[in-house]
């Protein structure tokens, strides 16, 4: 059961990638205008390393929390940038409470995204409204856990949760840069979505049926 899942994890990276790629120059365009313009070319190179690193993890017979953690350690080596730095640590995260054992359970999973969310913003100190990938991702995080928490059936859980994180991250538009290299030209960035949050609500959104299967 643990290989199956180590599949769907892999498959998930898979996801990621396919819908980085054709995001990429959009991403790019975000970030050039308050950053340096590279999100997009930093997510593709971090989600390729990190794909290649999934599937050889797999062929070696590595179960889902290995898997992810390779993946993890390859985005974080590969991407190059803030945003890479955080998806490697928080991929490696979420292996860790995964394990290599089991299925997870719904409860698990929401611990599992729980400790993707707790070691980007240990490493990043954002917080809510710094306008980072975190206005995103603690939304995506809490309305999972308290979907899940009532009973939600896990796949529908995340999907809702994906909309609340994608929701948020187009509300970040609102926002002044407070974290990162869109700071010094913070003004700037009013009107449009913060990059990072952008992506990180795309992404999740795309794993989650592997995630969930
Ligand atoms: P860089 O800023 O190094 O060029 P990217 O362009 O790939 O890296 O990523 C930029 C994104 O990183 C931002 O849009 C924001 O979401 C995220 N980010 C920047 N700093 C932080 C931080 N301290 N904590 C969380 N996320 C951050
Ligand atoms: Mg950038
Ligand atoms: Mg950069």
């Amino acid at each position: 059961a643990s290989r199956s899942y180590a599949f769907l994890c892999a498959a998930a990276i898979d996801a990621a990638r396919a819908s980085l790629h054709e995001a990429e120059e959009r991403l790019g365009r975000m970030d050039a205008i308050a950053g340096d313009g590279d999100h997009g070319r930093g997510m593709v190179r971090g989600v390729d390393a990190a794909a290649a690193a999934a599937s050889a993890a797999l062929g070696q017979g590595a179960g889902a929390g290995d898997v992810l953690a390779a993946a993890g350690d390859a985005w974080a080596d590969k991407a190059g940038g803030t945003s890479g730095v955080l998806w490697g640590a928080g991929l490696r995260a979420f292996g860790e409470t995964v394990g290599n054992s089991a299925v997870p359970s719904a409860a698990d999973l929401a611990a599992c995204v729980t400790a993707f969310a707790d070691r980007i913003v240990q490493l990043g100190k954002a917080e809510v409204g710094d306008k980072t990938m975190v206005d995103a991702l603690l939304p995506f995080a809490g309305s999972l856990a308290r979907l899940i928490g009532e009973g939600t059936d896990p796949a529908a859980a995340w999907q809702e949760a994906a909309r609340d994180a994608a929701a948020a991250a187009a509300a970040t538009a609102d926002l002044l840069p407070l974290k990162g290299r869109a700071r010094p030209l913070a003004e700037k960035s009013l009107g449009t979505p913060d990059p990072g949050a952008t992506s990180l609500a795309m992404v999740f959104s795309v794993m989650g049926p592997h995630f969930t299967a």
